[in-house]
């Protein structure tokens, strides 16, 4: 392992759990009134019915892999509608009472991506909307996980994934981001098993089995979360802690030791923190993310566990998110930029705090690297490559690219450097706190900025020259980058050795992470298998405990068909779930020789480990069904 060459692994790159990537065709853009949206992706119509609160019952069957139960909806009626129509996607609907009163209601025929508009017919004065439902067996949302599949392998597990549209699929809601409600639940699990939500939460398992959850502040539904399995806390300090099945406790708890002083420079940076607790749940292995920024209580991946604390910095992104996406949230997928800009631009601020500046201008270069691979992958002038988005008839899911994360968190450090950090600071302390709890679109962000940080100052207007950057394609040419030279040393040594110079000889002396895996990114196709032996024997990468570093060796093995490494990667493959990982290793074995053979039996011996989300991916990629 690369510890064992006496490399300490600092902190590894922002490597953000709901990042994914997808090739998706170019579409038109209708710019909306800042101060109005259209959101494509939800048929709701709870924006005009004012739909203020959801109280869940319901019951969690482990063994029949169903939610069973209600969901009852407080409404205030105000613009006089005649029905209240809710998302659904795949939900048995048994009965919808209104007030009491049992009510014709009507099911739609599923859309593609959309699912079942449910229509419900309301009053003036209606108030209370219960829908009596069970979830159908192509839930989106969840993953059910038998003993096997979990750490600890002796209970059932069940997990949601909500966000971006998939809330729909457990919960029947208005399932779109600009419409916010504060909830409670009483969920009933099979005794001994803990439930937790995105909510206030317990630390023991109850002798009943049935749990009550309630959020005070107002959330769009793609933060609605649960979780069940066998599960206990571990506090950290008085306002964080972790929770993860029992065999992971300890380490889980080693491991997230100094997030209390992250949520403290968080606040220092950008305000207050308001959602009183921060706990992160530690998932089993096939939870297809990084991590996921349920409010209070952060869902994320047992990769990060790697025993030395180097791989947090995803817990920087997660939580930031308690700002950018949670308090301060995009009207629509299309500018889903302000969620994922704004929290990758806020998570290098952390890191910068914590661990120097150095160190926060690879993560700067890493992710600049990214970016380049990813309009090279779209097409240069691919609208996809705007930072506002149109996705009109597609998943939302095809806007889960790096311009969002890349590209949008470089415009805001071209703001921090045209402007200078103390008043761009400044901007962004009062942006958080005029829109908090609030949904924004592009264009009301842009006039924010245009009143809180440009004013009349044509100068700076004239170098950030914006519109390139929201409704243009590609890296305008103002982009900041910095941290190049930083890895010169790396590519010196890279060079070196392919021109003959022995692995062994490589000058690696206190390399981080972030080096090691700028210096595996820019191996070049020919590389020959005897030059991945010679690295291995050096470096032993093919043993490698550091996820990232890993995914990375396990790609140019496919590459160089470098096979000594194949029993390895087939066991990552077995229990790793993320799709930041899956995705480019089946992709690569889709495009080398022989290895349709091996992608399909892989992913036919695997599958069932991984969510239903990356499992479409993935269906993609390796079955080619669309
Ligand atoms: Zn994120």
């Amino acid at each position: 392992m690369l510890k064992n060459a006496g490399i300490v692994l600092l902190i590894v790159v922002s490597l953000v759990g709901c990042r994914f990537k997808k090739k998706t065709p170019p579409s038109t853009l209708k710019v909306v009134d800042p101060k109005v949206w259209v959101d494509e992706h939800t048929q709701s119509n709870a924006d005009s019915v004012s739909v203020k609160h959801l109280h869940l019952d319901i019951k969690v069957e482990m063994d029949k892999k169903q939610i069973a139960g209600s969901a009852l909806w407080t409404i205030s009626n105000n613009h006089k509608q005649k029905e209240l129509i809710l998302d659904t996607y795949g939900l048995i609907i048994d009965s919808v009472i209104v007030d009491g009163n049992s009510v014709s209601y009507q099911l739609d025929s599923p859309i593609k991506f959309l699912g079942s508009a449910l229509h419900i017919p309301i009053v003036e004065n209606s108030k209370f909307v219960a829908i009596h439902y069970k979830t159908g067996l192509n839930a989106r949302a969840l993953q059910w996980l038998d003993p096997q599949q979990t750490h600890d392998k002796k209970f059932p597990f069940l997990y949601t994934q909500s966000e971006a549209i998939y809330a729909r699929s457990w919960i029947p809601c208005p399932d779109g981001p600009g419409m916010r409600f504060t909830y409670t639940a009483r969920v009933s699990v099979p005794k001994g098993l803990m439930a937790l939500m995105s909510a206030e939460n317990t630390d023991i398992v109850n002798d009943t089995g049935i749990y009550h959850f309630k959020m005070n502040l107002p959330i769009p539904a793609y933060l609605m979360a649960l979780a069940v399995g066998d599960l206990a806390f571990s506090g950290i300090d008085e306002r964080t802690g972790v929770y993860a099945e029992k065999g992971m406790l300890e380490k889980a708890r080693y491991e997230f030791e100094n997030v209390g002083r992250m949520v403290g420079c968080a606040e220092q940076l950008y305000g207050p923190y308001r959602w009183g607790r921060y706990d992160i749940l530690v998932l089993p292995p096939g939870f297809p993310l990084g991590g996921m920024e349920n409010p209070r209580l952060t869902f994320c991946t047992p990769s990060i566990i790697a025993g030395d604390r180097s791989l947090v910095s995803l817990i920087a992104h997660e939580l930031a998110h308690s700002w950018s996406g949670n308090l301060v949230t995009n009207a629509t997928w299309n500018d889903f930029w302000l969620n994922e800009g704004f929290t990758v631009y806020f998570e290098r601020r952390i890191m910068e705090q914590l661990m120097g500046e150095t160190y926060s201008d690879m993560l700067w270069e890493l992710g600049y690297q990214d970016l380049e691979n990813t309009v090279a992958s779209l097409g240069p002038t691919h609208k996809d490559t705007w930072l506002k988005l149109n996705l009109k008839g597609r998943d939302p899911d095809d806007g889960l690219t790096d311009i969002a994360y890349e590209k949008g968190c470089l415009l805001l450090r071209l703001l921090e450097k045209t402007a200078g950090r103390d008043r761009f600071d400044k901007f962004l302390v009062s942006y958080f706190d005029a829109n908090a709890f609030k949904t924004i679109t592009t264009e009301t962000f842009l006039n924010f900025l245009d009143t809180g940080l440009i004013k009349n100052d044509t100068v700076l207007r004239k170098k950030l020259n914006i519109d390139e950057w929201v409704y243009g394609p590609g890296i305008p040419s103002n982009a900041p980058r910095a941290g190049r030279d930083l890895f010169n040393k790396v590519d010196a040594q890279r060079e070196k050795f392919l021109s003959g110079m022995p692995a062994e000889k490589i000058a690696f002396v206190h390399w981080s992470a972030h080096e090691w895996l700028h210096f595996l990114r820019g191996m070049p196709p020919g590389l020959m298998p005897s030059q991945m032996a010679q690295l291995d024997d050096a470096f032993n990468f093919t043993n490698s405990g550091n996820s990232e570093v890993a995914d990375m060796w396990f790609f140019l093995a496919i590459r160089t068909n470098y096979y000594q490494a194949y029993p390895a990667m087939e066991r990552f493959l077995s229990t790793i779930g993320r799709r930041k990982f899956l995705e480019p290793l089946y992709q690569e074995m889709m495009l080398s020789p022989n290895g349709e053979e091996m992608a399909k039996r892989l992913y036919a011996k695997y599958r069932k480990n991984y969510h239903p989300i990356a499992q479409e991916s993935l269906n993609e990629i390796v079955l080619k069904l669309n």
